[in-house]
C-alpha cells in the first residue's frame, strides 16, 4: 500500500461510515468552504456513504466561483488600455463578465496572459519594461502570500511597470455572512489549503460567537469521513470547537511568514462576494505604502455594476440553499465546454463538480 492509498482504504471507510450511521441518529447540516472539499466530495462519492441525516453543503470557497463580474470587466478594460497587458491564473480566464470573458477578449487581440505564478508575472515585467503588467490578484488566504511575495520582489527590485488588481479574499467574514444570513449550520468542514497558512486562530470567533464547530480537513476520503464523524461528536457531545483533522499539513500557528508577508503588503478592506455581496473587511488590498503596485491607484479603472447571468443560481448555490440540479440552465445551456455562471467554470465550481460527478438530471 503506497502512501496516498492508505488515505483511500475502503475498510477504513467503511468502519468510519458504520460508526457515522451509528451516531448520527439527528439531522446535521455540514457546509465544505474549501473548492478542494467540494470536488473530493463529489469525487468520492462521500454522500453515498452518509445516512440521510446528514447533509453535506457547498459553501463560497471556489476562489473563481465567489469573484464578480464587475472584476473581470475590470480586467478587460485594462487590458484594453495602451501598453498594458493582463497576467492571471487559467482557471479566471473563461469566466464571464458582463462583457464576455478574459479568453474572448484575447482572442479579439487584447493583451491578456496566462501565468503559473505571481513571481512569472514580475519576471514577465522584468523583462518587457515597455509595457505595463498587472497581475490579477484572486483567491483566499492560500493565494494571497504569494501576491505579497510578488508585490515585495518588484518592489525590491525596483520593477515599476508590476501591480495588481487585488480581489483577494478573507474567508472569515464570509463563514459569518453565511450564518448572519440565517443559513442552518451545525458546523463548518474548514478549508485545508487555507488553514496550512492561517493556522487555527481565525475560526475560534466562529466558535465563540455563533456556537458552530470547525474542522480542518484534508482532501482525501479518510480525510473527509473522519471530519465528519468529528463534527458529528461535537454537536452530539453540544461542545463546538476548532479541531485539525488534517494534522500532517496544518499546523496550530500556520504559516508565520507567509502570514507576515501577506500583512506587510495588505490591508483588509471590503470586498465583493457571489452571493453574499460586500462583506465588511473581507477583502486585502496593497497599503499606501505599496500604492504604486495598486493597480486601482496606478490606472483609472472603470466601475462596473455587479450582476448575474439571467437564470444563473451561482449565488444561492454558493450560499448551500440550493444545488446544481435546481439550475434550469444546468447541463442544457450551462455546461464545462460553455459556462454561463462562474460556478461552472472551475474544476472546484460546485456545478461543474456535480457536472462530473453527479450526473446531469
Ligand atoms: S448551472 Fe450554470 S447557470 Fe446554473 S447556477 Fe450553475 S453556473 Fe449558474
Amino acid at each position: 500500500m503506497n502512501w496516498l492509498e492508505g488515505y483511500r482504504s475502503r475498510e477504513l471507510c467503511e468502519a468510519l461510515a458504520m460508526e457515522i450511521c451509528r451516531l448520527a441518529t439527528r439531522p446535521m447540516r455540514f457546509m465544505e468552504v474549501c473548492g478542494g472539499h467540494t470536488r473530493a466530495i463529489r469525487k468520492f462519492g462521500i454522500p453515498s456513504l452518509l445516512p440521510e441525516t446528514i447533509s453535506l453543503l457547498s459553501g463560497p470557497g471556489c476562489p473563481v466561483c465567489v469573484t464578480g463580474r464587475a472584476f473581470i470587466d475590470q480586467a478587460i478594460s485594462l487590458s484594453s488600455q495602451e501598453d498594458t497587458e493582463v497576467c492571471t491564473f487559467g482557471d479566471l480566464i473563461r469566466v464571464n463578465g458582463n462583457h464576455g470573458s478574459l479568453e474572448k477578449a484575447r482572442a479579439e487581440g487584447k493583451q491578456i496572459r496566462i501565468v503559473l505564478s505571481s513571481l512569472d508575472a514580475v519576471e514577465h515585467a522584468k523583462r518587457n519594461p515597455e509595457k505595463k503588467i498587472v497581475f490579477l490578484g484572486i483567491g483566499f488566504e492560500t493565494t494571497a502570500p504569494g501576491t505579497a511575495a510578488a508585490i515585495l520582489k518588484a518592489s525590491r527590485d525596483g520593477i515599476g511597470n508590476f501591480s495588481v488588481l487585488s480581489a483577494h479574499k478573507l474567508m472569515p467574514p464570509a463563514m459569518e455572512g453565511i450564518i448572519s444570513e440565517g443559513i442552518p449550520i451545525d458546523g463548518y468542514i474548514c478549508p485545508g489549503h487555507v488553514s496550512t497558512i492561517t493556522g487555527t486562530r481565525m475560526y475560534q470567533p466562529i466558535v465563540e460567537n455563533f456556537k458552530i464547530g470547525c474542522v480542518i480537513s484534508g482532501f482525501e476520503p479518510l480525510d473527509l469521513m473522519h471530519s465528519i464523524l468529528m463534527l458529528i461528536r461535537q454537536v452530539l457531545n453540544d461542545k463546538p470547537k476548532v479541531e485539525i483533522q488534517y494534522a500532517r499539513a496544518v499546523k496550530p500557528m500556520g504559516n508565520p511568514e507567509a502570514q507576515r508577508m501577506m500583512y506587510e503588503v495588505f490591508e483588509t478592506a471590503d470586498e465583493w462576494w457571489r452571493g453574499l455581496g460586500f462583506l465588511k473587511n473581507s477583502g486585502l488590498k496593497p497599503k499606501h505604502k505599496y500604492y504604486e503596485f495598486d493597480a486601482r491607484k496606478v490606472f483609472d479603472i472603470p466601475t462596473f455594476k455587479e450582476t448575474d447571468p439571467k437564470g444563473c443560481i451561482c449565488g444561492e448555490i454558493l450560499k448551500g440553499l440550493k444545488t446544481p440540479h435546481q439550475c434550469k440552465l444546468f447541463a442544457r445551456t450551462c455546461t464545462p465546454v460553455n459556462p454561463v455562471g462562474a460556478c461552472m467554470v472551475s474544476t472546484e465550481g460546485a456545478c461543474q463538480t456535480w457536472f462530473n460527478y453527479e450526473g446531469k438530471n
